[in-house]
């Protein structure tokens, strides 16, 4: 059996026990713990409670008698004639500080008025056409490149026949592109434009359900591998410009605003 504890002890001797019935119990069945329990509760019940003193009317009297010396003495603070003279000054220069940034805030605010427009027209000239351009450019770069890709894969009369169809669409788009990109000065793409079209050609104009030998044949001819090598080179190009035209219109817009 465990001996109680000294603290158990006090706890139950203050009622604060949380099992005073087994306590109790114990000390019936073990006097070694009785005897600690009763010196114990001898001690406990020499220690008086402490009480706070009354408070007499006199007591804010005394609390300020004791306390007086120790308190530092106010002196108001005269303030010279210079004194003053001076924090005016400041308080004028701090005015005029902010005086002189308020114009400078309104001053750069008109001046950018005054040359945005010119900006925000250049920008609506060039900008906002070029990456519809560029995006459409690219969706058709993309589509060729495709098509290529399926006639380089085309095993059978069936899976021919959507390639011929996909090049009998493709074919006035390029032609358009072609010529833009001529107009434009853009010797690369008018080139790849030319010998897609070419390409494009041959096979809308070949008979319904070309044989596989045939297409094969076809992609030896005209050399589609490094036809579709630089359709690819061209794609990411124009998607390159694509994102560049587009962040520049995100720029122009962020600085206008
Ligand atoms: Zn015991």
């Amino acid at each position: 059996m465990n001996h109680l504890t000294e603290e158990q002890l006090i706890e139950h001797y203050y009622g604060e026990s949380q099992q005073p019935t087994r306590i109790d119990g114990h000390l019936r069945e073990c006097s070694q713990c009785a005897d600690i329990y009763a010196a114990l509760r001898n001690d406990l019940a020499a220690i008086e409670p402490i009480t706070p003193p009354a408070r007499d009317a006199q007591y804010g009297e005394h609390v300020w008698q004791s306390i007086r010396n120790f308190v530092p003495v106010y002196e108001q603070k005269h303030q010279s004639l210079w004194t003053r003279l001076t924090n005016l000054k400041a308080l004028a220069f701090v005015t005029g500080c902010a005086l002189l940034v308020a114009v400078a805030f309104f001053a750069g605010r008109q001046w950018e008025n005054h040359q945005h427009p010119a900006q925000i027209q250049t920008a609506a000239n060039n900008a906002p056409r070029q990456p519809i351009v560029l995006v459409v450019l690219g969706d058709h770069l993309d589509r060729s490149e495709r098509l290529l890709v399926e006639l380089k894969h085309a095993d059978s009369a069936e899976a021919a026949a959507p390639v011929k169809a996909e090049a009998q669409d493709l074919l006035s788009a390029n032609r358009l592109y072609r010529a833009s990109a001529a107009k434009s000065g853009d010797p690369a793409l008018t080139a790849a434009l030319d010998r897609l079209e070419r390409v494009l050609v041959e096979i809308a104009n070949e008979p319904d359900n070309p044989s596989p030998a045939r297409l094969a044949e076809l992609q030896k001819e005209m050399n589609t591998d490094g036809l579709l090598f630089e359709v690819r080179v061209l794609r990411s190009r124009v998607q390159g410009d694509e994102k560049e035209q587009q962040t520049g219109a995100v720029r122009t817009k962020g600085v206008s605003i």
